[in-house]
């Protein structure tokens, strides 16, 4: 696949300044936000797009909490965020909306997918290969809670992992349940004092 690279710009944000720029990957245009000073090791965030959970403020999902915790963590700690635009784990956002109206009618994430004749997770990361060998980096700390991820980069040393650590809601909580108990997520769920609860890896 032919990838077209765009020049780098910054992005002054509520969480700092970032530098941004776009890989163009046929229809999709991806987009790594990264700190101007990044070390040998930096802190990866990989996120794929829910343009509900990230900029509509969905409760049905924690991409919204997650790419905030990314941004926030990569900020202070630097590194940098690959956005990759694959709606919906990848399904496109007019299949996620006919999934979303299947979940109205009880099914769950897994089986409205199925019934859309999509699996559960139609994502994938190669590209995230080719973006970290064009910035020269070998070894990361990789942000996810999601163990295929792991094993999706080649070629990359995931020096450590590190957890995303959100607080959950009533809307998303068996969301949740279900990234964790059926898509290996490494997700728990701990019920604090306050009954509230929080997610921690
Ligand atoms: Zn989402």
């Amino acid at each position: 696949m032919n990838i077209k690279i765009s020049n780098v710009a910054n992005l002054p944000t509520k969480y700092g300044l970032f530098k941004i720029q776009s890989f163009q990957e046929g229809q999709k245009e991806h987009l790594v936000v990264f700190t101007q000073e990044l070390p040998d090791v930096p802190i990866v965030r990989i996120h794929s797009e829910c343009l509900t959970g990230d900029a509509l403020g969905s409760l049905k999902c924690d991409c919204g909490d997650q790419l905030d915790f990314a941004l926030n963590t990569i900020s202070k700690e630097k590194g940098m965020v690959i956005y990759l635009r694959q709606e919906g784990r990848n399904i496109g956002l007019l299949n996620k909306v006919n999934a979303y109206a299947l979940q109205d009618q009880g099914y769950n994430t897994i089986e409205a997918n199925h019934q859309l004749g999509f699996r559960a997770d139609e994502r994938s990361y190669e590209i995230v290969n080719t973006i970290l060998k064009y910035f020269q980096i070998e070894k990361i700390k990789l942000l996810t809670n999601n163990p295929e991820k792991l094993e999706q980069l080649q070629n990359i040393e995931i020096v450590e992992r590190l957890p995303i650590i959100i607080e959950h809601n009533q809307h998303n909580k068996d969301y949740l349940n279900i990234k964790k108990n059926k898509m290996g997520h490494l997700l728990w769920l701990r019920e604090l004092k306050q009954k509230k609860y929080m997610l921690v890896m």
